[in-house]
């Protein structure tokens, strides 16, 4: 299959936008690696998935890449510390998420050594049984680096139930703004082809396609460069097209099959997984490093020196923003900033809110690149969702409060792609408006689950003291005709047993 197939396959595909891309010069300036701070902030949500639980208690020492909350559950990811350090608090923090509203976390003083723990590293990765693969990139706390944060050990080693044909790297970063993917390509590419051969081996796929936008012709030849001598792996340059990283679009474009409506993309044998997630595996597996660090792009018309910077998890976004020499003194002031990118991230009150796992981008735009006004009820954002939705119609119930009136219109099949708020010439932020709308959805969710847990388990004990009393009575009434028994064997008065069998039996009534 050619480019031609993959490009009449992404302008078949109904819906999408070919947005200005904003990606240089911050794609083109170098990797810059930042020292920890003085303070990491760690959630122990970082992952889809139920939180992780605390291992760890103030005033312990830690050690970088040690583990300081254990996942829980079958969907949760370990967290471990980003430096060596002090436990000074734990507690809520203010978490990345519109709401500005805490999660519970683990604040970490350095002690200025980032000195690593002990690692289980592995010389041949190749030589690992699939299954010990999975475990080792669980241990590490690996997640999606798309931005999802799926734990990627249960896509890895078959969690997801069925078998994996083809591994899908998706490296066509069509976020505008973003560009971490991109530097990663062209300055890690044989690490990120080493991650996605180990990868190949933990799935039992038997090929790899990398896909990448035809926007970023330095990473295309990078990594062309790095496949050379790996039969199973190709690159394949797909056109740009946004939202060409959706999983679902990706797998359209690059194989002709469409994952069925509910299904997910394992139903026809495939499973994607980030490109940095390559690389993330690779160290887990290799070396036994932990996810401790991530690469961020920083961006928009108010930074400095925009650029993508190597960042250790639980740093503030305001002091990666000060390493990218904070706020341009020439401009007129941030109008917008947002954890992410411009279509799929979230806008934040504050920057101080720390990096986590899934944090792609810091931007800070202004006004030019927000824009601003009231709906004007054009229909532009109904002709670009590419899932068919009306999302002036969803937004306008969101705003009124009527979530459950928002859900019928279909909020749960949003893919949080953000075309109609790109295209939306009253740029409202219509994805903040659906992000905020889906977690009030789920915490009310949660409460009714919660609710049903209790009323099943006082059932159960209603019915479990029920049980005890007729247990109990049963077990007087066999006592007392075994008393009768041996009343009538030794020729006691008769009377005496009579009178203790019908006591018991009075008793045992309650089973009838
Ligand atoms: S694109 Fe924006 S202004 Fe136009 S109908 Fe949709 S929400 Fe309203
Ligand atoms: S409503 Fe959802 S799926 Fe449709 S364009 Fe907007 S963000 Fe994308």
């Amino acid at each position: 299959m050619g480019f031609l197939d993959r490009f009449l396959r992404a302008a078949h595909f109904s819906g999408g936008v070919h947005p200005d891309d904003h990606k240089r010069p911050a794609a083109d300036a170098p990797l810059r690696v930042m020292a920890p701070p003085a303070r990491v902030y760690v959630p122990l949500v970082q992952h889809i998935g139920a939180p992780a639980r605390a291992l760890v208690a103030v005033g312990d020492h830690v050690r970088k890449g040690e583990r300081i909350g254990a996942p829980h559950g079958a969907v949760s990811a370990a967290i471990h510390a980003p430096t060596s350090g002090r436990v000074i608090a734990i507690g809520d923090i203010v978490a990345p998420h519109p709401s500005g509203l805490p999660v519970r976390g683990i604040t970490i003083e350095s002690d200025g050594r980032d000195e690593w723990g002990e690692l289980e590293g592995c010389d041949d990765p190749f030589a690992l049984d699939p299954a010990e693969i999975g475990r080792r990139v669980a241990q590490a706390g690996v997640v999606g680096l798309g931005g999802a944060a799926f734990p990627s050990a249960v896509k890895l080693s078959g969690g997801l139930g069925a078998r994996v044909e083809l591994l899908i790297i998706n490296a066509s970063e069509c976020e505008p703004f973003l560009s971490c993917d991109d530097r990663l390509m062209r300055d890690r590419a044989a690490e990120a082809v080493d991650g996605i051969a180990i990868m190949l081996h933990a799935t039992g796929a038997r090929e790899a396609r990398i896909g990448i936008e035809d926007n970023k012709p330095e990473a295309i030849a990078a990594m062309r460069a790095a496949v050379a001598g790996h039969a199973r792996i190709r690159v394949e340059v797909i056109p740009t097209r946004y939202p060409m990283g959706s999983e679902k679009h990706l797998i359209l474009v690059l194989t002709g099959r469409e994952v069925p409506a509910e299904g997910r993309p394992s139903d026809i044998g495939v499973v994607v997984h980030n490109v940095g997630t390559a690389v993330a595996v690779r160290n887990a597996v290799r070396f036994g490093r932990p996810l401790v660090s991530r690469i961020v792009t920083v961006n928009g018309a108010c930074v400095r020196e925009p650029g993508n910077v190597e960042v250790p998890i639980g740093t503030l976004a305001g002091e990666v923003l000060a390493f990218c020499g904070g706020l341009r003194a020439d401009h007129g002031g941030p109008a917008r900033l947002l954890l992410g990118g411009p279509m799929t991230g979230m806008q934040v009150p504050t920057l101080e809110v720390p990096v986590i796992k899934g944090t792609g981008g810091i931007l800070v735009l202004d006004a030019a690149e927000v824009g601003g006004g009231p709906c004007i009820r054009c229909g532009d954002c109904m002709r670009a969702c590419p899932v068919g939705l009306l999302p002036l119609e969803i937004a306008a119930r969101v705003r009124a409060g009527e979530v459950d009136k928002a859900a019928g219109f279909g909020l749960a099949d949003c893919i949080a792609c953000g075309c109609c708020a790109y295209v939306c010439p009253s740029r409202i932020p219509l994805v903040q408006y659906f992000h905020h709308a889906k977690g009030e959805l789920a915490a009310r969710a949660r409460g009714t689950q919660r609710n049903e847990t209790i009323r099943t388990l006082t059932r159960a004990k209603a019915e479990r003291l029920e049980r005890e009393e007729c247990d109990k009575a049963e077990a007087l009434a066999r006592r007392a005709a075994a008393s009768l028994a041996a009343a009538t064997a030794a020729k006691q008065p008769a009377a005496v047993a009579e009178k203790a069998v019908e006591d018991a039996n009075q008793e045992s009534g309650v089973c009838a």
